[in-house]
């Protein structure tokens, strides 16, 4: 890979921290036993993940107990909202359509597959929920799951989380919120949030790819997902990812000894952007509540009618510069966004996910303007 390359699609994944390399890489061949043997190999491994629980649970002020090691935010999002219909026999999933596939996805599975109800929260032209019709929803459907993502993959919408967790208690819903953009990259306290459930995937904080978790509320009933063993404490079968597990533990950790820093330098870069974009090419337009309460490290832009969309992306490719249009999902494709759908946005109009790190600098905006300029100008 080319050390010039301006990577820009950090809602996809991030570059993984080289201290967590060495860690994982140290812990791969050390570490190598299987956490459920009881010899000392094993309790070694068992030693490690109990540690790196211990240390994600510390980070998002929640007991070690109510974290559980997964694959990442698809299996976790998926094992939530089963267990919820299967172990609790909820049957009306409230949502939007602005949310991950792996909510949107696993919601129509339980409809077809489980005779479930799914009702969709309104949302208006810059993406944000109308909470009062939720509050419709939630009076019409008593002991309901509320599934609402805390910061959009591809907009960057922060929602109101304390209101609908207000909302969900008053009307005895369940609430679940897709953490995998904001874990990592705000403070997340998972008491004051007011969730019942939450997931966490360790690639998009410079942890591994493979590897995340869920918070289950203690003492909320759920149960396994996947069968088979007496992993994490009988609630996920499977031989844990050991070097994994220890690997976004420490990218956590990092994430957040870092955050405010971090927070106000990439915020510095996507503030240049909203900017310079908007002065030096007209037409431009911000998708979602771009200057509102929006995650700092996303920016969703469409480009003036008349860009070519298929050669938007080879071009910025050529140019060096790797972004997204819409998700991670449809990225290199071209199907249209289901979030920018959703909102009512012309998708003739070419658009672009800009995403952001600690890694990105002021000089790499500077170049996409000018890159973007160019492209706008054939
Ligand atoms: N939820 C959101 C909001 C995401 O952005 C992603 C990743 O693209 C996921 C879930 C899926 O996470 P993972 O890649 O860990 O399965």
């Amino acid at each position: 890979m080319k050390n010039s390359l301006i990577y820009f699609d950090n809602a996809a994944t991030t570059r993984v921290f080289p201290e967590v390399a060495e860690l994982m890489y140290e812990s791969l061949l050390n570490n190598y036993g299987n956490p459920s043997s009881i010899h000392d190999v094993g309790r070694h491994a068992r030693v490690e993940v109990e540690r790196a629980r211990r240390t994600v649970a510390g980070l998002l002020n929640v007991r070690p107990g109510e974290v559980f090691f997964t694959s990442g935010g698809t299996e976790s999002n998926n094992a939530i909202l089963w267990a919820c219909c299967k172990d609790l026999g909820r049957k009306h999933f409230i949502t939007s359509r602005l949310e991950h596939p792996s909510v949107l996805q696993t919601l129509l599975a339980l409809e077809r597959y489980m005779g479930c109800q799914v009702g969709f929260v309104k949302t208006d032209k810059k993406g944000l929920i109308d909470l009062d019709h939720l509050e419709k929803l939630l009076k019409a459907t008593p002991a309901a799951v509320v599934s609402l993502m805390h910061a959009n993959n591809e907009i960057g919408n922060i929602l109101p989380v304390n209101e609908v967790a207000a909302l969900c208690k008053q009307y005895g819903a369940l609430f679940h919120s897709d953490t995998v953009q904001t874990v990592g990259k705000l403070e997340i306290d998972m008491q004051q949030l007011g969730v019942d459930f939450a997931v966490v995937s360790g690639h998009k904080f410079h942890g591994p790819k493979g590897v995340g978790a869920m918070y289950i509320r203690s003492g909320s009933g759920l149960e396994a997902f996947l069968q088979g063993g007496a992993q994490e404490r009988n609630m996920r079968a499977g031989t844990e990812n050991v070097y994994g597990i220890v690997g976004m533990a420490r990218a956590l950790e990092m994430s957040c000894e870092e955050m405010t820093r971090v927070r106000e330098s990439v915020k510095e870069i996507k503030d240049f952007l909203l900017e310079k974009l908007e002065e030096e090419i007209p037409g431009i337009s911000f998708n979602g509540d771009a200057r509102g309460d929006s995650l700092h490290t996303i920016l969703n832009i469409s480009l003036p009618l008349g860009v070519d969309a298929d050669l938007l992306l080879p071009r910025l490719d050529m140019a060096g510069i790797c972004i997204s249009t819409g998700s991670a999902c449809s990225s290199g494709s071209n199907k249209p966004s289901h979030v920018l759908t959703a909102m009512g946005i012309d998708q003739k109009i070419p658009n672009l996910r800009i995403s952001f790190s600690r890694y990105n600098t002021l000089d790499e905006a500077k170049r996409l303007v000018e890159v973007l300029k160019e492209i706008c100008k054939k």
